[in-house]
């Protein structure tokens, strides 16, 4: 049955019956480093998808977006800038980017993660004007990074805009907690991700859409009517998105054969 009839015949429009709940925020950095020590790993899968969860919070952390040989971009969100990154079919840099992204349950009385990770990022405009960058060895030491230490810094930044500065000031002790221990789960993986030259660019944020509550097999409060992927706040990459609609489809012809 075409949405619209189904919408009309439950009556939808005037009496809305699905329940909502309150979506995580997805709060991180995106890490720059050269190509090179990502290549055995992105020219055999393009986008690795690591999950870590950190020895100190028992966080779930993962790795989003790696691009290969890209470069590292600003994003405007409601007149805030973050991070992001992308690369190019035709053109290459020497470094390879991805993101380090913590996802946080609030939980109640506080109603407002979309809220929160705009004022995270606002705290690095406002110490940077814009975006800022620093590299994981002066993290490490308790110092901001500068012109000159990311001028002689081994990797160089793709993105020229972006403040060598100070990302301790920015993120919350939990969140660089969570990153920092990754990093080095990381570097057993994929050596070298973990050296003082990699740099590490704030604040990287991910909202999701309103998300609604749903069964296992993703139906909705109303009998047959399923939602999967992002549009129904459940998911937050191709991937994910992709099963969530294969579950879907599972669950359908298995209640038509
Ligand atoms: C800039 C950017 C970079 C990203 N990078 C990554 C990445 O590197 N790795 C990763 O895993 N994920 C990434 N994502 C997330 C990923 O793209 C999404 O998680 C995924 O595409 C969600 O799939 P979906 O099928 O749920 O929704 P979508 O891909 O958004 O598909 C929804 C479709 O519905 C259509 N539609 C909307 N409204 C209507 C309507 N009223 N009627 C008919 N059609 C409608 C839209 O046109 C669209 O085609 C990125 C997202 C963005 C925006």
């Amino acid at each position: 049955m075409p949405l619209k009839y189904f919408i009309k015949r439950h009556n939808l429009y005037s009496t809305p019956k699905l329940s909502t709940a309150i979506n995580p925020v997805d709060i991180g950095v995106r890490v720059e480093v050269p190509a090179a020590i990502m290549e055995d790993l992105t020219s055999k899968v393009y986008e690795p998808k690591f999950v870590y969860f950190s020895k100190t919070f028992d966080d779930k952390v993962r790795t989003f977006c790696v691009n290969p040989y890209g470069e590292v971009v600003m994003e405007n969100i409601d007149g805030i800038w973050t991070v992001n990154g992308h690369s190019y079919a035709n053109q290459r840099t020497e470094n390879t980017n991805f993101a380090i992204l913590c996802s946080t349950y609030f939980t109640e009385p506080f109603k407002e993660p979309v809220l929160y990770g705009k004022n995270i990022s606002k705290l690095a405009n406002f110490l940077g004007n814009g975006v800022l960058v620093q590299r994981l060895g002066d993290i490490k030491r308790g110092r901001r990074s500068n012109e000159k230490r990311i001028a002689k810094n081994l990797v160089q930044p793709t993105l020229k805009s972006a403040t060598p500065g100070d990302l301790s000031f920015v993120l919350p002790y939990r969140y660089l907690v969570n990153i920092l221990e990754m990093l080095e789960a990381l570097d057993q993986v994929i050596p070298g991700i973990a050296s003082p030259y990699t740099l590490l660019y704030g604040v990287e944020v991910k909202f999701y859409s309103l998300r609604i509550n749903l069964s296992p097999v993703l139906e909705t409060e109303i009998r047959n009517l399923f939602a999967a992927g992002d549009g129904a706040g459940i998911t937050r990459g191709l991937i994910q998105a992709s099963v969530s609609g294969v579950v879907v489809a599972r669950e359908i012809l298995r209640r038509f054969s």
